[in-house]
Parts: C-alpha cells; structure tokens; sequence
C-alpha cells in the first residue's frame, strides 16, 4: 500500500528557496478555513507513486492488456483516436452552464449523432440524454407510460422473453408497469402461441432484444410486432446487440417503435467497472412528443436546447447526458461511414461464427449452428464428467490462468451452465485460434485444478455476495495479501 511506502521528509518535486516576503497561513486564511493538523497524506517520490499506480493498472485485465470474450457486453477494442478526440480542449474544457451559443460546436455535434442514431434506427425522434441502456429502457417506458395516459388508455404490463437481459424486467417494474414472461421455443425463439395467448389490451409494450441474447436474429420480429400492433401495444428492442446489424437491419424497419442504443457497447467506448456509459433512445414519430426534455434543436444555422416540448416526461439526466462517451460515439460512427458500420457487423458475425465452428466440437451450443455477433455454449456435461458443481464458472476462472477475460457465465438462464462468448470485429484470427485451443485444453483439464481457478492471480475466488453486500475499499494489515 502507498501509506506504507510512506518515509517522512520524501518529495516528488522540490521547489526553488522563495524569493517573495513570507507570509504565515494565518494571516492569508481565518481559523475556519485552515485545518489543525495537515491530511494525513503518504511522502513519496516520484518514481513511488508511478510505480505503485502502474502496478496496480495491471492487476485487472482490460481490453487493451487482454482479449475480452465478454459475452453481451461487447468489449470490442476502443481505437485511441477516439479518445484523442474527445480530449480536445474545445470539447473537453466546457461547462454546462456556459450560454448556448458559446456551445455551438459542441450542440451541432449532438444534433448530427441525433440523426445519425435515428438513420441507423429507423427511429426519427432521438434523445441522448440517458445514462445508459438500463436507464434509456427505463426511460423509453416512461415514454410509453405517458404515451398511454395521453390517450387515456390504462395499461398495466410489459412482456419479455424468458432470455431477457434481467435490466428489462427490472426497469419494467421501476416505471410502473407487472412484467410477464414469455417462454422461447427450444430452437432459442420467441414462442408465437405463448406471446399469442398472454397478449391483451392490458399489455403496453412487449420488449425484445433481436439478435437475441443467445446472439439469434429472430425471423419472427415483423409476424411478433404485428401482433403486438393489433393489441395496441408498442415494440420496444432492447438495441444491446445492435453490433451485429448495423448497415443491415433497421429496428423501425422491422417493427419497433421504441429502442435504446448501448454507445459504449456498440461504437465503442471504455466501459466496465461501472464506468459512464450512454444510452440514447430513438422513438417513433408518435412518441417524439414524449421524450424527455431538452433535445438538441436546429433553426437556421443555430443550434439550440429544445424545451419547448409540452407533454415531455421532463428530464431524466442533468445538462446533456454523458457528453463524453456521446464524442466518442459520433467519432466512432463518422470515422467509419455507413460502409465501414456494415463491415463492422459483418466481421463480428463473421469472427462469432468462426470461433463458433471451433468451440462446438467441445463445448455443445445448443442453440445452432450459425449465430450472430455471440453464442451460448453449454458447459452442463462437464457436471457428472468431472465433479463440478459450478463448470461454467470453473472454465471461466480457469480461463484467466491462461491470459483470457473470462466469458460470460449463467446468462442467458434458458441455457444450462451457460457460457456466452462475444469476440467482436477487432480480434485477429490468430487470437481467436488461441482462445479455441486454450478453451480445449482447459476442458480436458482435472476438475480438482479448475475448481480451484485460478491459480496466477493476487486474488482466487472472492465470495462475490459478499463482496458485494459488505464492500471494503481500504485494505487492512489483517487481510491476506494474496
Ligand atoms: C448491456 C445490456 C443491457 C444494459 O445496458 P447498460 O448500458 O449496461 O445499462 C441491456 N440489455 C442487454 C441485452 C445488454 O447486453
């Protein structure tokens, strides 16, 4: 720990003798504003403190030390122009309250991503303003709520499919709405009598995720959105997998009317370890009235803050959102064109599918021979073979012994011992050939040796509820180090 580096008198930097008269503290300061003792802060040097933080940087793994197999989350490398671009003093140095028109760089910039979402959508009315895509569904379904009480329509439920991201039902009850499931058939689809025989005029919107958490394009999306239509209800996609259709398939083409986007997943974007994110919604024209306020509006050659927006839901994140991932997103997208964005997605089905063919032979996917962006491997066998209890959870700690992020674990729940692998456009294939043949070889390992994975890191296996429940940032002489 730094603190106890810590030599008493040591320095970073020493300052030249002053050549101004002295003046005490006391005399620049009143007694209120002065502190009795100094903080008690570590005395270093330099080279302490770099080492000690660029030790520590190298403790996790991260997309730029590691491949990243991070099933759902797309962890596709982030290119640094992006975050050169986004560094640039006249984007960076601004403050929120600054008037609009010394803004105007900044706001011409957020009208262009505006419609640029709207373009790749399909979904003209755009707000960029929440959080992230838990909180644009959240947001979305506060939309669709208002929407409802506009017509005077009482509706009361939200459907989504049992292979549902668990932030969909979630956010459902946090707007208001009773979730109810729908059942997939054992091919991995949406089960049209099951959506057929649990559809009324009380259902407000069915929420989808296409591709599917299983990384399946539901052939189905225009039949089920047709019968959501008929009822009333309205179609929202949980857009998280938007990586592996970009240029190809448009959501407002295929029936949905409202969406939300994930920046940080699919135009790249660090994210992770509760890192800002973003999460644009784009609507239907219908629903525009209801975004939340402000938008970034146009008049002439002036951009502006539209607050002018009477049955808005009102605001759901300060000033413009998180300003920061939104650049690098509109760097992400101008940078590779509407070309370049096709090729994106072609490549991450392309490099899915590949890894695909090789893990199969090993790992059973129950759910097909062709995938998306993803796929879901089922690691159930390896239970009784080797005595596991958990082997899912067993491969993917294993896996970081071996210098590989670990897959996504027991998600989706509709797959037994799930392990969801997403490799993203931006892995070579001497990358992918790597990770097949260490998965193979980890599978073939003794069940004893992957129980206990890993073996090479500072820490093996946290009790993760704990961890989470009592979370403990300071580290203590009595904790073991390792
Ligand atoms: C990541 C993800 C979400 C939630 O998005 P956040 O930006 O993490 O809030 C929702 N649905 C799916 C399918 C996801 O993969």
């Amino acid at each position: 720990m730094l603190f106890d580096l810590s030599q008493p008198g040591r320095r970073a930097a020493r300052l030249p003798a002053s050549d101004v008269p002295h003046v005490e503290l006391n005399e620049l300061l009143p007694a209120e504003a002065r502190a009795e003792t100094p903080p008690p802060l570590p005395e270093l040097a330099e080279p302490d403190v770099i080492r000690h933080f660029t030790n520590l940087s190298t403790l996790n793994m991260s997309v730029d030390t590691h491949f990243y197999p991070l099933g759902s989350c797309t962890m596709k490398y982030n290119p640094k122009r992006n975050e050169r671009m986004a560094n640039l003093p006249g984007l960076l140095d601004l403050h929120p309250y600054q008037h609009e028109q010394s803004l105007q760089g900044l706001l011409e910039l957020l009208y262009e991503l505006q419609r640029y979402l709207g373009e790749i959508s399909g979904l003209p009315a755009v707000s960029l303003q929440p959080a992230a895509g838990a909180h644009g569904e959240l947001a979305a379904l506060m939309v669709a709520a208002a929407y409802y009480r506009d017509l005077g329509e009482q509706r009361t439920k939200v459907l989504t499919p049992d292979s549902a991201h668990g932030t969909n039902p979630a956010s459902a009850r946090m707007a208001g709405f009773d979730t109810v499931t729908i059942r997939s058939t054992p091919a991995g689809y949406v089960c049209l009598d099951d959506l057929r025989a649990k559809l009324d005029e009380q259902v407000a919107v069915l929420m989808i995720t296409n591709p599917n958490t299983l990384g399946l394009f539901d052939r189905q999306i225009a039949e089920i959105a047709d019968l959501v239509h008929e009822r009333g209800g309205l179609v929202y996609l949980d857009g998280a997998n938007m990586n592996a259709i970009l240029g190809i398939a448009r959501p407002g083409d295929f029936g949905a009317d409202m969406m939300h986007y994930n920046p940080h997943k699919t135009f790249s974007g660090p994210h992770g370890g509760g890192g800002p994110g973003a999460g644009p919604i784009c609507v239907t024209e219908k629903l525009d009235p209801f975004l939340p306020a402000p938008v970034v509006g146009r008049r002439d050659d002036d951009y502006f803050l539209d607050y002018d927006r009477p049955r808005s839901i009102g605001r759901v994140r300060t000033f413009f959102g998180n300003v920061g991932v939104l650049v690098r997103a509109y760097c992400y997208i101008r940078t590779y064109g509407p070309d370049g964005l096709r090729a994106v997605s072609e490549n991450a089905v392309l490099n899915a599918n590949y890894l695909l063919s090789r893990v199969k032979h090993f790992l059973p996917v129950p759910q097909g021979d062709r995938c998306m962006h993803e796929f879901v491997a089922s690691a159930e066998h390896l239970k009784k073979e080797k005595g596991l209890k958990q082997p899912a959870m067993d491969l993917a700690k294993r896996l970081l012994d071996y210098g590989f992020h670990a897959p996504t674990v027991y998600f989706p729940l509709t797959v037994h011992d799930a392990v969801m692998v997403e490799p993203t456009e931006t892995e070579s294939k001497q990358t992918l050939d790597a990770f097949a043949e260490t998965l193979f070889r980890v599978t073939g390992e003794a069940g004893e040796v992957l129980a206990e994975a890993p073996h090479s890191t500072l820490v093996s296996r946290p009790d993760e509820v704990r961890a989470a429940r009592q979370t403990v940032l300071r580290w203590t002489a009595e904790q073991p180090a390792s």
